[in-house]
């Protein structure tokens, strides 16, 4: 009898991967369960990233960037909020949020065009781009800053929020966080960017159509349903008071993790100062793990919300993590087929078992 070709003690043709597709887009991705890395592979040795001579978002430096839009400053019992103007600069600031000096959209050219803007062709690039320095000590992470500090910058996002979803323009915000130069900050000094769109953005567009549609079929919302099912499976990383966080069934990125409110809420402007603390304390733990498993590797993190109507019930408003530990390549880019070589469930375990034996602060 014809035996099989063996080679060593694998088996050509033998591996099976697992493919799956994510909840709610059209988006697949090959789970490289034969050829599985554990999160701990990713660490690298740092290298000492260059210091930073002279950068511009240390305080006394605040000349070098336009007006701050938004400045918190300490006072007698909390915190008092400003705005600069001309060559006026605030000192002392506890966080500032300043326009983008090279943006990818900018406000209308002039004042009538705000009335007009009802469609999105506008013919160019209008909306927001803004940076939020989220604290005046360049090294003041989330995994690494106090508790009250991220406060102030969850308060910030809701401020800016607040503010950009109301201009006549403004179908989207977009907020995000690129942690280390490979995943895209240029600048080291800890912050956060905020852009404003004309338009939803396909991802979310695609996710808020897909969750409409379970709520007309179900009843339900999509994510309300999500986190009470995740938290049955060995994806769950944290099931605190106010948050779940997971790795998603199809994560696209190894070690990615998504926190989601138990309280049903298309976006977080009507978080209360215990989900707000609560937010703040689950984003530290869960970058502070990240950070403690893989050495602080580079990340983004996006939020995805609502502050379209036709959205309020069907969809849920949640951050999504996304380490930057594998370089896509050919076939991911032309093909949008991912492949993960960490399974979601892996990635869950190594990361809970991290916060597990982090002592809380
Ligand atoms: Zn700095
Ligand atoms: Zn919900
Ligand atoms: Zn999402």
């Amino acid at each position: 009898m014809l035996q099989p070709p063996v080679f060593g003690k694998v088996q050509a043709g033998m591996a099976h991967n697992e493919l799956r597709k994510d909840y709610l887009l059209n988006r697949w991705v090959v789970i490289a369960t034969e050829r599985a890395r554990r999160p701990t592979d990713f660490a690298k040795n740092k290298t000492e990233q260059p210091k930073t001579v002279n950068c511009p978002l240390c305080p006394g430096n605040e000349h070098v960037t336009p007006p701050a839009m938004l400045v918190y400053l300490p006072s007698e019992g909390g915190i008092r909020k400003d705005k600069e103007q001309g060559d006026f600069r605030s000192k002392n600031w506890l966080l500032r949020n300043i326009p983008n000096l090279y943006p990818a959209f900018s406000p209308p050219k002039d004042a009538d065009d705000s009335k007009i803007m009802k469609s999105r062709n506008f013919g160019y690039a209008v909306g927001h781009h803004e940076v939020l320095v989220e604290s005046p000590n360049h090294t003041d992470h989330p995994a690494n800053m106090e508790l009250g500090q991220l406060v102030l910058v969850v308060n910030a996002y809701k401020d800016r929020l607040r503010d950009l979803s109301q201009k006549p323009y403004v179908r989207y915000v977009q907020i995000f966080r690129n942690h280390g130069l490979e995943a895209g900050a240029s600048l080291s000094h800890a912050h956060s960017q905020i852009v404003a769109t004309p338009f939803i953005p396909p991802v979310v567009s695609d996710e808020m159509e897909a969750s409409r549609n379970y709520h007309k079929e179900h009843g339900r919302c999509f994510f309300c349903d999500l986190i009470k099912q995740e938290a049955q499976t060995p994806r769950l990383i944290l099931d605190g008071g106010h948050f779940t966080v997971f790795a998603p069934y199809a994560s696209v990125h190894p070690l990615e993790f998504w926190i989601v409110p138990k309280r049903h809420t298309p976006n977080f402007l009507s978080l209360t100062k215990e989900e707000t603390e609560a937010f703040a304390q689950t984003l530290k733990t869960t970058l502070k793990a990240l950070k403690d498993l893989v050495n602080d590797p580079p990340y983004n993190f996006g939020i995805h919300l609502a502050i379209n109507k036709d959205a309020q019930d069907s969809y849920h408003w949640h951050l999504e993590v996304y380490p930057k530990l594998a370089i896509w390549a050919g076939f991911e880019k032309s093909t949008g087929i991912y492949i993960n070589t960490v399974t979601p469930e892996t990635a869950a375990q190594e990361l809970k078992k991290t916060i597990q034996q982090t002592p809380t602060d």
